[in-house]
């Protein structure tokens, strides 16, 4: 619920007050493209505005990076690869990644505002991100000294000994949920493992990582990353297509994860495709309800639903539904929808009106195909955001699972319910989806609950939590969900770097 104790016309000119102060605070200096370690125009001469999903408002004005700007930090890269970084130990790699940590940490709440403004997410929870920002960096400032070969047994006069070789430049793509921690978790291995980068921002949030190069300039040698701000097709295509980068890694969408692969496959690039999600959360009847409701709540609101391993399909067991949905319809009632800058906020806007205009249309299509909706459902009542792209935290029921908004990754705070009985169908329809991202299980009883983990077919199964994303934990989907992981040891060693094998003659 919105905090009423203000009349709206005032709440709203407060709110864009309180956001503009806050953009005048922390928005960073240098804005232009970042390459070879200067900031620098498009070579197109063009520009696009990024907006606060909260109150419409221009935040910032950003280059639209194209074709020659992505040939520009291509070759910055292999400069910097060639003269500075492949000379750099591990150790001194490792330092560099510390440093960066520190840098985030110590401007943690400025990076923390400005992923508010620029994404919409409640503050609480950008403090988080960057707190795993952080810490991610710091995990792959460790891993550098972990990343060695193997010696394989091989008898007959020869030994076989595997290095693991950095590609050299890697292309990186993000999306615009997580804009920052995005950029950590392909940041942080490309250059552990020893690459250069070239990252492109999403276009609807490219400001956070401009402010991490402008924190960072010092402490990256020039070249070893190059930021190129842009639009998907213009500077994220010839990214993917690049023939002198030897991988490429992309968050977001399915669809859009399938053309990067088409792209990709023009050079034979290594590829990384971190893609959408429909995940399945399943409620045991065993369950504690308030913490069964309160993981529940997480799975989907948190972030404002725009994760992509989002608990978007809620199973919960025909013993405890009415219960359950009663109490989990009425905790979601109960959020606090509100100017994401707020302590109490806990759901802010969708990313742009355009995105809270297509999960409106799934709300639609459900209603039309006569869904029963126990919460929301449609824009939150309220004045003062009227400005805003915001969704109520909506709940549905009664929905067929065939149905588009089951089917398909809304990507914003909408959740289907199900009700289930006998274990096999409810798993068959868990895994009936395009999707293997994630899933959730609810129960006390921990043989049950390994069980359902093996049956579910998911990259990433949480049991009694939901998004939970330590540092270290390889992350990645099954089916249409994705190639690869990232996070963890297993993304630097199997997806940032190649395998050269040495085989020498003994006798
Ligand atoms: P979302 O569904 O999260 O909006 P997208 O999949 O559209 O995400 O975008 C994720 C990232 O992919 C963004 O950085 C975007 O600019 C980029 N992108 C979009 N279209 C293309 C494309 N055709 N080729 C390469 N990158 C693209």
């Amino acid at each position: 619920m919105a905090t009423e104790s203000q009349p709206s016309g005032d709440r709203t000119d407060s709110i864009s007050q309180r956001h503009r102060e806050t953009a005048a605070d922390v928005i960073p200096p240098n804005l232009k493209l970042y390459i070879g370690g200067d900031w620098v125009p498009s070579s197109a001469g063009e520009t696009f505005e990024t907006r606060d999903p909260t109150t419409g408002e221009t935040l910032a004005t950003v280059q639209a990076g194209t074709r020659e700007d992505i040939d520009r930090a291509v070759e910055a890269a292999w400069t910097a690869y060639d003269e500075t970084w492949s000379d750099y130990s591990a150790a001194e790699r490792q330092r560099v990644l510390e440093e960066i940590a520190a840098r985030v940490e110590e401007n943690r709440e400025a990076f923390a505002r400005l992923e508010t403004l620029d994404n919409g997410k409640p503050i609480s929870e950008a403090r988080i991100d960057m707190e795993l920002v952080a810490d991610h960096f710091r995990y792959f400032a460790g891993a550098t000294r972990v990343n060695g070969g193997e010696t394989i047994p091989s008898g007959d006069g020869q030994h076989v000994q595997t290095l693991r070789e950095p590609y050299g430049v890697v292309g990186q793509i993000i999306p615009w949920n997580f804009p920052l921690l995005m950029a950590a978790w392909k940041l942080g291995p490309a250059l552990a493992a020893g690459n250069c980068s070239v990252l492109k921002p999403a276009e609807e949030t490219p400001l956070t990582v401009l402010k991490l190069m402008n924190e960072i300039d010092d402490v990256l040698p020039d070249g070893v990353v190059n930021v190129v701000t842009g639009f998907g097709p213009d500077a994220g295509e010839p990214l993917a297509k690049h023939p002198d980068i030897r991988k490429i890694a992309f968050t977001g969408s399915t669809e859009v994860g399938k053309q990067v692969m088409t792209q990709a496959a023009e050079h034979v690039h290594d590829i990384t495709l971190e893609l959408g999600g429909k995940s399945p959360l399943i409620i045991y009847p065993d369950a504690d309800l308030e913490k069964a409701v309160a993981t529940t709540i997480t799975a989907i609101f948190y972030n404002t639903g725009e994760c992509c391993s989002a608990g978007s399909r809620l199973f919960v067991h025909s013993d405890i539904k009415d219960e359950f949905v009663e109490a989990l319809a009425s905790t979601a009632e109960d959020l606090t929808v509100d100017d994401p800058l707020l302590e109490e906020t806990t759901l802010g806007p969708k990313v742009t009106e355009e995105q809270a205009e297509r999960t409106l249309e799934y709300i639609e299509e459900a209603r039309d195909a006569g869904a029963d909706f126990l919460a929301g459902g449609d824009v939150p009542d309220d004045e003062a955001l009227a400005e805003g792209s915001f969704v109520s935290p909506t709940l549905i029921d009664d929905i067929d699972h065939d149905n588009r908004a089951v089917q398909e990754e809304i990507f914003g705070p909408v959740q289907e319910v199900f009700e289930w009985t006998d274990y096999d169908a409810m798993i068959e329809l868990a895994n009936d989806v395009d999707y293997g991202l994630a899933a959730g299980i609810i129960t006390n009883d921990i043989t049950k609950a390994y069980e359902t983990a093996k049956d579910v077919e998911a990259g990433n199964v949480w049991i009694n939590q939901y998004n939970a994303f330590p540092a270290g934990m390889p992350f990645g989907g099954y089916k249409q969900s994705g190639i690869g992981r990232e996070v963890g040891y297993e993304a630097l060693a199997e997806h940032y770097t190649q395998t050269k094998t040495i085989n020498l003659a003994l006798e």
